[in-house]
């Protein structure tokens, strides 16, 4: 198997241009993954020009939508054929059990057969304007789109903007996190074999802080696509600021799962249990339970009977891998002794575990805590670790002030069987997505993005194509003559 990632710039595989390279361990069995080039401003530099001489001379924004298409759908073949590797490469660099990931090519070619149908769909609209005129409007690429994503699922995150950017007819330069580049330097290799023009999809490989500053920086990019932190999301909107680059944010979240006193305490605690899934790294998780007093004992009793029989490990079959770094477990950790120190009740997990066969690995075991203060660190904040708090509730308005509450809105979501109070929770809580009796399907179809500072803008959906068009109004008057 490969060891050695390129960079890929202008449809060539390159090394950065210092020649500079780092590594990746996997932080379960400490071994080395991939060594990439650690690429910065030099490298920035040749892949805008790249994409932006794609975008300004070359055939891609001007190709019909359906040829566009045909090139996505080729891509979705690919994926399909290579189904295992790219998730054991995906297990390996971000940590995550193999057997927790192989949905991951099927998932991802579903949403490139959808954009590769919707590129045919960029419809405009259009009005009478006089007796003989005529206005319409023309969705077009909106240019040169920089593509800024994280380790915790590297392919999806990527595969959601890369599908939708090149529907649209932009160009990119797209920079995966430092820790979790495989993939999507594959991604960009499979789609110059399926067909993509050189220098549409460009990749630069290196820190945040150099790469991902450079691009938001540059003028030559037209659109900032970002996902990640909400502190990063803030700086990279300031810095899309003094260019006016078009910017979408996929942020963090704390999204509450209410459950009411008449719901299935079956049904919910293996709902909850999503909460450490890939050990919590996942924008998505319920990492709230609000539950009603009436069968809050009884809904955390089988949370921690459940998340007890997790198996933490490093081979295929397990359920938990480690956190993605040493760093990640030391914030997450931090979180769980503030709790503790402030008198919470830690009910299960909460430390480093030792995981037989494995290196010294980041592991925590799911972690489940009682008895928090409504306005605690750990209860406000993205912990980003396998960590659910609870907070208990008397009737549905408290429930919904408790999921309202804190400063984010990605998702939320309800346990009942009475109809009513699903649909007038679903109105009223303050995320972008609501789920009913179930958590965290998604579907290409339908968009997902954030309320607050869970972000701007939406991904998925035809929402998530709009985001890499700009709409512009042709108005004509035939003759010039009348009206
Ligand atoms: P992060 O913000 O540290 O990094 C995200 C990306 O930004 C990485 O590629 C990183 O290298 C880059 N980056 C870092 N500093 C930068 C800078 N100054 N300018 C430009 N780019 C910079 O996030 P992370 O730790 O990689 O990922 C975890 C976060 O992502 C969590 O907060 C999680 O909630 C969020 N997330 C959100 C969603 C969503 O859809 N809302 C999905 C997954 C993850």
């Amino acid at each position: 198997m490969r060891t050695t990632w390129p960079m890929v710039v202008g449809g060539r595989e390159v090394e950065s241009v210092s020649g500079e390279t780092y590594e990746r361990r996997n932080p379960g069995t400490g071994e080395v993954v991939g060594t990439f080039p650690r690429g910065d401003a030099a490298d920035v530099e040749l892949a805008v020009e790249a994409a932006r001489e794609t975008f300004d001379e070359g055939p891609w924004p001007r190709m019909s939508g359906a040829a566009r298409g045909t090139i996505l759908h080729s891509l979705a073949e690919r994926l399909r054929g290579r189904a295992s590797d790219y998730a054991r490469l995906e297990s390996r660099q971000v940590g995550i059990p193999f057997g927790q990931i192989t949905w991951l090519n099927s998932y991802c070619s579903d949403v490139v057969d959808f954009y590769a149908g919707a590129a045919r769909m960029a419809f405009g609209r259009s009005l009478s304007t006089t007796e003989a005129g005529m206005g319409v409007t023309l969705p077009e690429p909106v240019g040169v789109a920089a593509v800024i994503t994280p380790w915790n699922f590297p392919l999806v995150l990527t595969i959601w903007k890369v599908a939708a950017a090149l529907a649209a007819g932009c160009t990119m330069v797209v920079k995966p996190a430092s820790q979790t580049p495989i993939t999507i330097v594959e991604l960009a290799l499979d789609l110059l074999e399926a067909g993509l023009p050189p220098g549409v999809l460009n990749v630069v490989t290196g820190p945040g802080s150099v790469v991902g500053e450079a691009l938001v920086a540059h003028p030559g990019v037209d659109k900032v696509a970002f996902t990640g932190s909400t502190e990063t999301g803030k700086r990279v909107m300031e810095g899309a600021a003094r260019t006016l680059k078009r910017v979408s944010l996929e942020l963090g979240g704390k999204s509450p799962m209410i459950v009411l006193a008449d719901a299935d305490p079956g049904a919910a605690s293996d709902a909850l249990l999503e909460c450490f899934y890939n050990s919590g790294q996942q924008c998505n998780v319920p990492s709230r339970l609000v539950v009603a007093k009436d069968i809050s004992d009884e809904v955390v009793d089988m949370v921690v009977s459940k998340a007890e029989r997790k198996r933490l490990g490093t081979d295929d079959d397990a359920d938990l891998g480690p956190l993605v770094d040493d760093a990640q477990f030391d914030r997450v950790s931090a979180f769980v002794e503030g709790a503790r120190a402030e008198g919470a009740n830690i009910l299960t997990g909460g430390e480093r575990v030792t995981v037989t066969g494995a290196a010294d690995g980041p592991f925590m075991a799911p972690t489940v805590i009682d008895d928090v203060r409504d306005d605690s660190p750990i209860v406000r904040e993205e912990v980003f670790g396998p960590v659910l708090v609870v907070q208990r509730f008397g009737q549905l308005d408290e429930a919904i002030r408790l999921g309202n509450s804190g400063d984010f809105g990605l998702a939320a979501g309800i346990f009942t069987d009475n109809l009513d109070a699903a649909l007038l929770a679903a109105k009223r809580l303050r995320a972008g997505t609501v789920w009913i009796n179930t958590w965290n399907k998604t579907f290409p179809e339908l968009p997902t993005g954030g309320f607050k500072a869970s972000g701007v803008g939406r991904e998925l959906g035809l929402e998530g194509l709009s985001a890499y068009l700009e709409v512009k109004t042709i108005q004509f008057n035939p003759s010039g003559k009348v009206g």
